[in-house]
């Protein structure tokens, strides 16, 4: 049987399970500690605590990472991770350098079932959820990655491989975990999760006592489109998705952002950026639009430079904040799930 692993825990946790074991409660927090500040690779490093309890823990825990099968570096500064899990499914995690920090890019699922046309992890189909330590284990690799140079993980962005509202409760305790103030002690409004637009977990979601950003991957002015594009909008349009949105935004004050795929040809005309901008009116919200990075299986070819602008400037001439993203390790595999689908032979 596969033992448990430590990384799957928070503070309280941690507490309760060291007194559990007979132990104190503030060695939870001493072993938080030496997990998330000092990134230990094993009890035995962990000296402030009795031989006992370090035994004790070898016997109920394991603290292995994912195992790095490829590293990609590219000339902007983007790291690419393909890792190997427990099960030898393997997912990606790509560190993202920006002027205000380091992001980290985490996948939250093996494949996923949401099946959008534009993308390659949509191609894998899900195998299963990550569970609560395998997203851990891929923001531990980023953070020592960083440690060479002494620097920090920033940021999150759960926007890899998967749609995290299907492992909703894992993807939530992970951030939890994230955001322990004596651990990695990322700020939840330095976190983002990134959905197709699942609204049942939207509204739960904006229960959350953590104030994290929500972005909707919506990449269509209207349902036609979005229904050909993605398969999630026949279960939940446009319009209930908004009108989800802007209780969302009433309940926790929080501005959603809208990413934005250009495809040329599908969703990057004059009219379908007059269509969006009528959409999003009455939402507080931000829009990024993300110039396509070609997969090879695919059907969809990138907006040209001129679409990209004028969409950009309309949305802009029709007030809503918008940016353009900048583009990511354009040397690498760096779009989504096109390192694992290498490493498995479908591209
Ligand atoms: S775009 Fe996101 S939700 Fe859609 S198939 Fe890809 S990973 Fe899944």
């Amino acid at each position: 049987m596969t033992m448990t692993s430590i990384y799957d825990w928070n503070l309280a946790q941690l507490q309760d399970i060291v007194e559990n074991l007979g132990f104190k409660k503030y060695n939870g927090e001493q072993i938080l500690r030496w997990l998330y500040q000092s990134r230990v690779d094993s009890f035995d490093e962990m000296s402030n605590l009795s031989l006992l309890l370090r035994e004790t823990l070898k016997k109920s825990f394991q603290m292995q990472l994912p195992k790095i099968l490829q590293k990609q570096k590219s000339s902007d500064g983007t790291i690419k991770f393909l890792l190997e899990l427990e099960d030898q499914r393997c997912v990606e995690t790509v560190i993202m350098r920006y002027v205000y920090g380091n992001a980290v890019c985490v996948s939250s699922q093996v494949g996923c079932n949401m099946g959008c046309s534009f993308c390659a992890s949509g191609l894998l189909k899900k195998v299963r959820d990550l569970k609560v330590h395998e997203m851990i284990g891929q923001v531990l690799i980023a953070q020592k990655e960083l440690d060479q140079t002494n620097e920090r993980v920033s940021h999150i962005v759960v926007m890899g491989i998967g749609e995290p509202f299907d492992n909703y409760e894992n993807v939530m305790n992970f951030i939890y975990i994230l955001n322990e103030a004596k651990g990695l002690a990322i700020g939840a409004r330095h976190i983002s999760v990134s959905t197709s637009g699942i609204i049942p977990k939207i509204k739960a979601f904006a229960n959350e006592k953590l104030q994290i950003n929500l972005a909707i991957s919506l990449h269509a002015p209207n349902d036609t489109i979005r229904n050909q594009i993605m398969k999630v909008n026949h279960t939940y349009p446009m319009q209930a998705l908004k009108e989800t949105l802007i209780e969302y935004e009433q309940k926790t004050n929080r501005r959603v952002t809208f990413e934005y795929l250009l495809l040329d040809g599908i969703n990057d005309s004059s009219e379908h950026a007059h269509e969006l901008a009528n959409y999003l009116r009455g939402t507080c919200c931000y829009v990024n639009l993300i110039p396509y990075n070609a997969v090879n299986e695919n059907i969809y070819r990138r907006s040209s430079e001129k679409n990209i602008n004028n969409f950009y400037d309309i949305l802009k001439k029709e007030k809503i904040n918008v940016t353009i993203r900048r583009e990511f390790g354009n040397d690498i595999d760096a779009a989504c799930g096109q390192l694992r689908a290498k490493s498995e032979g479908k591209s």
